[in-house]
């Protein structure tokens, strides 16, 4: 007998998987950051993307990394199909940036992907073709050592998503500002980021940080920036800052890292401004480049789909950490805020 009154049905899973995908992959800059982050993992030395039309067309990123063998490459896109994470209490010292198994799963399932993987001990490569989840063609492949993904027509079968990207020019700011961040993170490892087959970015990898400053903020701005060192029992924190007279109007300079995972953190931009005291007027923000290093079972990085953000336990003692920090490097080039009373 038809029932009238049931009006759940669980969904299919081509809808489940674009659902799910809509929440890491929001925008070309997603994918690049997926990918990239996948780079890293793979302990590639050198990252080269490239994108036409603000990725909305393609985006191809290539590595030299470890690179997949055929049976790894043939799981690599299933959902929760990972090999940085096994356990549950992996979860609090993980130290990948990838962990959850779904950035290859998502992007396969809204655009048209190639994968051609080769780890350099073996002698052929794998090609893997996947049409918004549907495999297309599996087959050995000469390539190079390491793995080159290149997605094309991001969001092709999700009109709605597809509908709510901006134009070529700020979808290519939101890559170079994510490609920025990803390498003042990595100073090891050489970034170049093409767009229409012009240099954007490029970052030499000379693990000199004050070197990736010039390359990517400008040699103007890293002139004008004080390294800075600071360490407390539990954190370290290391970086540039800028001396007071160059502020911005938003905070979008100010790049953080904590263990070398790029993120936002309200806490860490207000100390920052804190650490400057009346030094820079209210509503401008310094330009600087922190990256703090702390126990990882003290961080969550798994409150956010896109990793972005991230929790401290002890969120006061970071925030303080970060203030004294900036503080000190101030007074010690003449430029101190005002002498505060200790609370
Ligand atoms: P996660 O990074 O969370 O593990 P992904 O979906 O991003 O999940 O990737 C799935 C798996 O595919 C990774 O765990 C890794 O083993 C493999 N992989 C993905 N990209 C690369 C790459 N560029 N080089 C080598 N292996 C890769
Ligand atoms: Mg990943």
């Amino acid at each position: 007998m038809e029932e009238q009154g049931n009006k759940i049905r669980i969904l299919d899973r081509d809808t489940i998987n674009k659902i799910a995908a809509g929440e890491v992959i929001e925008r070309p800059a997603s994918v690049v950051k997926e990918l990239v982050d996948n780079s890293i993992d793979a302990g590639a030395t050198e990252i080269r993307i490239e994108v036409e039309k603000g990725g909305k067309h393609s985006i191809l990123i290539r590595d030299n990394g470890c690179g997949m063998s055929k049976a790894d490459a043939l799981l690599s896109y299933e959902k929760h199909a990972t090999s940085k994470l096994t356990r549950i209490e992996d979860l609090d010292t993980v130290s990948t940036m990838g962990f959850r198994g779904e950035a290859l799963a998502s992007i396969t399932a809204i655009a048209k992907v190639e994968i051609l993987t080769r780890p350099p001990e073996e002698l052929t490569g794998t090609k893997l073709v996947i049409h918004g989840g549907k495999v297309q063609e599996t087959s050995d492949a000469g390539t190079a050592p390491g793995t080159s993904v290149y997605v094309k027509e991001l969001f092709y079968n999700t009109p709605a998503r597809r509908k709510y990207l901006k134009s070529d020019r700020t979808e290519l700011a939101h890559i170079t500002d994510t490609v920025t961040r990803l390498a003042l993170a990595n100073p090891g490892i050489s970034f170049t980021l093409l767009s229409e087959g012009k240099p954007v970015i490029r970052s030499t990898g000379s693990s000199d940080l004050f070197k990736s400053l010039v390359n990517l903020l400008g040699p103007d701005t890293a002139r004008s920036m004080l390294p800075l060192e600071y360490r407390t029992e539990d954190f370290e924190i290391r970086g540039y800052v800028s001396k007071p007279e160059t502020n911005r109007g938003g905070s979008d300079q100010l790049y953080v890292f904590v263990n070398t995972r790029p993120v936002t953190s309200r806490a860490i931009n207000m100390a920052v401004r804190e650490g400057y005291y009346t030094k820079i007027p209210k509503g401008r923000y310094p330009v600087a480049v922190l990256a703090l290093t702390l126990n990882p079972e003290e961080v969550d990085v798994n409150v956010h789909p896109r990793k972005a953000e991230v929790r401290f336990s002890r969120e006061k003692e970071v925030g303080d950490a970060v203030i004294r920090a900036v503080e000190k490097v101030l007074s010690e080039h003449g430029l101190a805020p005002e002498v505060r009373e200790k609370e």
